[in-house]
């Protein structure tokens, strides 16, 4: 009974997440999905994956390399550098042009 409730869980959240990609879609004229393996667990710094990077919800600090930051702008930074990958990425394959590169520098250099 329990492993079922886990599937109707993962179901239920899967529903969810495909709900908010439909509308990010809707709205947004490019979303690019990346995976979120160890985005909260990598040094945006130093590229270092450890599991005790994370020492609370909050405070991310790498044992590699010291580099401390609030544990969510670590995430969203190696996200943003996981998204731009594709992007770039796409754009030689696809032939596009520069276009896309410019916006993906753009991007990378406006951290806060
Ligand atoms: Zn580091």
């Amino acid at each position: 009974m329990v492993a079922q409730k886990a599937g109707t869980n993962r179901v239920i959240l899967d529903t969810g997440w495909t709900a908010l990609k439909g509308m990010l879609e809707y709205k947004a004229a490019n979303v690019i999905v990346v995976p979120a393996m160890n985005t909260s667990r990598k040094c945006h710094e130093c590229g270092a994956v450890e599991a005790a990077n994370r020492r609370t919800r909050d405070d991310f600090t790498c044992l590699a390399c010291g580099h401390a930051a609030h544990a969510d702008l670590n995430a969203a930074r190696n996200i943003r550098d996981k998204a731009l990958g594709r992007l770039v990425a796409v754009d030689e394959a696809s032939g596009i042009g520069a276009s896309a590169r410019r916006a993906a520098f753009a991007l990378a250099t406006s951290d806060p």
